[in-house]
């Protein structure tokens, strides 16, 4: 049988350098494939999870940072550029510096793009001194004193509809701020309100227990079915609403956290299906192979995974990718499966989590198999979410290993 791993490699390039692109490319290369190139133009990566801790002021700015040079995985080559258009037909991508690469498979791992713009006002918004994100390292880090040095006002938590990356994250500084405030005793002199764009705060029955047990002891208002639909910056009021349904509330503080799609340039090179109004590249969210282009894959935030997205997720995407591409190399059929396991930490005070793991139906999946309860707050969650996983993602996880 070919060995296409010892005789002609295979030029692998990988779209994005960030949590999925930097993982598929560890567990290439530990896979023993040879010729693998990272496209990624930014000189920083950032560890994202951290940017909810540091916006409830639980983490150092510079604890989510780290040189892209320092954490491409070794043996991968990195082309600091960026990706401007696939030509699928000729497997070649071209970049944005005039140049090209050509490939034998391509793997997509661009994430998902902020649309601020998406919502009237809200980019006016969050450039004033008044609006802040966990959803940007810069604002992230604005969040912090903001949120600290809050004594009286009207704080307004929003959350996107989905798709979104890890979307539920938007509450993680809520509940980090409104446990500080009331800690210093501030608690009832802020009106907390929380934009919730589902029924419930989450969508699994056991953790919408957890959560709303947080929110009602932290007495936060939520809007529930509800959307960001504009804001007024300089009168600093907000629209929310659904259907014909509106209301107008004045903040001293909009914490936001704006709608998500992948970037363009995946549906303009025609690699999405022509009906998926986000435009994430169209793969079999099983195995994360194209549905048109048997070269082509992609996994994490900018792929069609069927679940939530989150970098707990990507793990075990990757790790299909890379054995399905590899048997597809070897003239096999892709046989891994993902069955769309997902999770979301919520740092529900300044010392525990709650930590929800399910897949793609739903069901619970905690990552201790049997222990069916371990989704309920726990100080346990929190030291694995605050001290164990950064130090997994840095060491083993962008290297492949994990
Ligand atoms: C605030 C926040 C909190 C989160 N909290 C959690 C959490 O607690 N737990 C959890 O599991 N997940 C969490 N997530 C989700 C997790 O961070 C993402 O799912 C994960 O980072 C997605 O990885 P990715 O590689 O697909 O995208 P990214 O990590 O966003 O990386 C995409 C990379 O592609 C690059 N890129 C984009 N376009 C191009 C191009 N044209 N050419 C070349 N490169 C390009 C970008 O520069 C970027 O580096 C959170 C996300 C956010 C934003």
């Amino acid at each position: 049988m070919n060995d296409p791993r010892s005789t002609a490699p295979p030029r692998i390039v990988v779209i994005g350098g960030g949590n999925a692109g930097l993982s598929v490319a560890g567990r290439l290369q530990r896979a023993r494939f040879r010729d693998i190139t990272v496209i990624e133009p930014r000189e920083t990566h950032v560890f994202a999870p951290l940017q909810s801790h540091i916006a409830g002021g639980a983490a150092r700015a510079s604890e989510a940072v780290r040189r892209q040079a320092d954490v491409i995985p070794p043996g991968v080559r990195w082309v600091r550029d960026e990706a401007f258009t696939v030509d699928a037909e000729a497997r070649r991508v071209h970049l944005v510096s005039g140049g090209h690469l050509d490939y034998d498979q391509l793997v997509v791992c661009a994430g998902m793009r902020m649309a601020w713009e998406s919502v009237p006002g809200l980019p006016e918004a969050m450039a004033s001194p008044a609006g802040v994100s966990n959803y940007d390292f810069d604002l992230a880090a604005k969040a912090s004193p903001v949120l600290r040095d809050l004594r009286g006002g009207t704080v307004v938590f929003t959350q996107p509809p989905e798709p979104a990356s890890c979307g539920a994250a938007a509450q993680k500084p809520m509940y980090l701020a409104c446990d500080w405030w009331r800690a210093i005793g501030v608690r009832d002199d802020i009106r907390v309100i929380f934009v919730c764009p589902d029924p419930v705060p989450f969508g699994i029955p056991a953790i919408d227990r957890e959560l709303q047990r947080k929110l009602d002891e932290y007495g936060i208002e939520v809007r529930y079915s509800r959307e960001l639909r504009s804001v007024d910056a300089t009168a600093r009021t907000l629209t929310i609403g659904h259907g014909d349904a509106e209301e107008t509330v004045d903040y001293d503080v909009l914490h936001a956290v704006p709608p998500q799609r992948a970037p363009e340039w995946i549906a303009g090179s025609g690699l999405a299906a022509s009906d998926d109004p986000h435009g994430f590249v169209d793969v079999d969210p099983e195995t994360f192979q194209h549905s048109r282009y048997p070269e082509i894959w992609a996994v994490g935030d900018a792929a069609t995974v069927a679940t939530r997205r989150s970098g707990g997720a990507i793990r075990q995407q990757a790790k299909a990718l890379v054995k399905n591409m590899t048997a597809a190399l070897d003239g096999g059929a892709p046989s891994a499966k993902y069955n769309g396991y997902s999770v979301v930490p919520f740092t529900v005070s300044r010392g525990t989590v709650v930590f929800a793991e399910f897949d793609r139906q739903g069901r619970l999946q905690p990552s201790v198999p049997f222990w069916r309860s371990l989704y309920r707050e726990r100080r346990l969650s929190w030291i694995a979410d605050r001290r164990i996983l950064p130090w997994v993602y840095w060491h083993l996880i962008l290297r492949g290993r994990a």
